[in-house]
């Protein structure tokens, strides 16, 4: 089964379309945003840690991510994997690739979710409100403030990757500005063509 990276900013739609591929398609979300998230809850040095880099919107190590992505990869043995958010900086591409290949396994697409940055802000307020609404947990990071900092971040960290895997030849660009569906069927036709 295909591997794939969906790459894009804060709010651009990763998780969307990684549950929907899930969904579709039995394929595995291994988002570190999640793993984080769920680590943050923990009463040790680590938890905490985690919790104020988070609140912050800044990155966390490249060695916690890296880890914590290598155990997963060893939990899971076969293929079939969507990375949302991670890697989120050239050395997590790098140790992304040194696993793969240690696996036997092939990266067959990077998916580059394009949205407008003046759309983010308020999909991210959205998905707050929702969540709200829903009686759901808030994710802590989706203020407008927290936002700048984590778009921030996105330039300075991560966008450097969309170069990265272009010359690689494995970059693929979306439309993230189409409709939720419109977005799921250009990914499934990428995925399709592998
Ligand atoms: P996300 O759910 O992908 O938006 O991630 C939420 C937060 O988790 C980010 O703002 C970072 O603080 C942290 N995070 C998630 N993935 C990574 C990563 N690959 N490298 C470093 N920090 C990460």
């Amino acid at each position: 089964m295909a591997n794939v990276i969906l790459l894009g900013p804060p709010g651009a739609g990763k998780g969307t379309q990684a549950k929907r591929l899930e969904q579709a398609r039995g394929m595995v979300q291994l988002s570190t945003g999640d793993m984080l998230r769920a680590a943050r809850g923990s009463d040790t040095e680590i938890g905490r840690m985690v919790a104020e880099v988070l609140d912050r919107g800044a990155l966390v190590t490249d060695e916690i991510v890296i880890g914590l992505i290598e155990a997963k990869l060893d939990e899971t043995g076969h293929g079939g994997f969507i990375f949302d958010g991670f890697p989120r900086t050239l050395r997590q591409a790098d140790a992304l690739g040194g696993l793969l290949a240690r696996k036997g396994l092939a990266l067959d697409a990077v998916i580059e979710l394009v949205v407008d940055d003046a759309a983010l802000v308020g999909r991210i307020v959205k998905r707050a409100d929702e969540a709200r609404a829903a009686g759901l947990p808030v994710r802590r990071d989706d203020t407008p403030e927290v936002f700048e900092a984590r778009l921030r971040e996105y330039y300075k960290s991560t966008a450097p990757l969309v170069g990265y895997y272009w010359a690689k030849g494995d970059l693929v660009q979306i439309d993230g500005m189409a409709g939720m569906q419109s977005v799921a069927e250009a990914i499934a036709a990428v995925l399709d063509k592998r």
